[in-house]
């Protein structure tokens, strides 16, 4: 692979960074991670004015303007030939001494970039739909920082798969509040989609606004307010959102099974919508 580095594009075997990177000492970084299908970028405004909070709310300093980050992921997925998978930027606060404080102002950051093939169209995970286990949500309480402090989650997948199921729902409070790596949702049966509402608490997922916007579309209710497990379990169906897995089906939760078991109807519809207007909207 070609990957991106401080300004180069280098063989992922010449690329390196400082052993003094507060991304390695301090996970003193954020990171965006933008779909790719057929060759093009899946909603690159959303996640770049995503990325832009993040900095801001960790008063991180980044030269690069939006057409230059554009032109970093288009010359990855160019270099590389990806047809179908994911460009990942991760954006940190540079190197320095090591120190609690932040290092002085212009200690530039360390930006990365680099491509990952995944199959998301023809995803079998899709098809089969993911359990889902209930865990403690463990994490700091800043969690709409896309940063990349990704322990408690890793434990929680690892948690989830020593458990035979494939991810972990968190919850604070006796409430949902998103899953691992991706926003949770579930259809009553008044077929009205429910997610948590937006706050520091989750992620702002850029999956998640997309499929709300389709469902008001398409007159579907949605309600932005935090739910149980036991409301999850009793659903008629439950989904998670995120940019690589777009809408996969949730079909357990804690080995209860959600609905009939099996991916729902409205969840196979959301994910349809989905790729149909992520392919329409296709960056140029
Ligand atoms: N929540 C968390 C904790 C995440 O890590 C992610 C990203 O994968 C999401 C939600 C979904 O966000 P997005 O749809 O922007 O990928």
């Amino acid at each position: 692979r070609t990957v991106y580095v401080n300004g180069r594009y280098v063989p992922e075997s010449e690329a390196s960074v400082s052993v003094f990177d507060r991304g390695f000492l301090f996970a003193d970084g954020i990171y965006e991670v933008t779909a790719v299908l057929k060759g093009r970028l899946v909603d690159f405004e959303g996640h770049a004015a995503r990325l832009h909070r993040s900095l801001n709310e960790l008063n991180m300093h980044l030269s690069l303007n939006d057409n230059a980050l554009r032109d970093i992921h288009r010359q990855l997925i160019d270099k590389n030939a990806l047809q179908e998978g994911l460009v990942y930027l991760q954006v940190t606060r540079g190197a320095a001494d090591r120190d609690f404080a932040y290092p002085e102002a212009q200690t530039p950051a360390t930006v990365v970039a680099f491509t990952q093939q995944k199959a998301i169209i023809d995803s079998p995970l899709a098809e089969r739909g993911l359990k889902v286990i209930s865990l403690p949500d463990m994490r700091w309480g800043r969690r709409d920082i896309k940063t990349v402090q990704l322990l408690y989650p890793s434990m929680a997948k690892m948690e989830a798969k020593k458990r035979g199921a494939d991810d972990a729902w968190l919850v604070e409070s006796g409430l949902v509040t998103e899953g691992s790596s991706s926003n949770a949702w579930i259809v009553d049966h008044d077929n009205t989609l429910i997610t948590r509402e937006l706050s520091r608490s989750l992620l702002h997922g850029i999956t998640r606004r997309t499929v709300m916007q389709l469902a008001k579309a398409h007159d579907m209710k949605v309600e932005e307010r935090g739910f149980t497990i036991k409301e999850a379990q009793n659903a008629r169906e439950a989904f998670m959102t995120s940019a690589t897995s777009l809408v996969y089906p949730v079909v357990s939760i804690d080995q209860r099974p959600v609905g009939e078991g099996q991916p729902g109807e409205i969840t196979r519809a959301l994910r349809r919508l989905y790729i149909e207007a992520s392919l329409e909207a296709m960056d140029a």
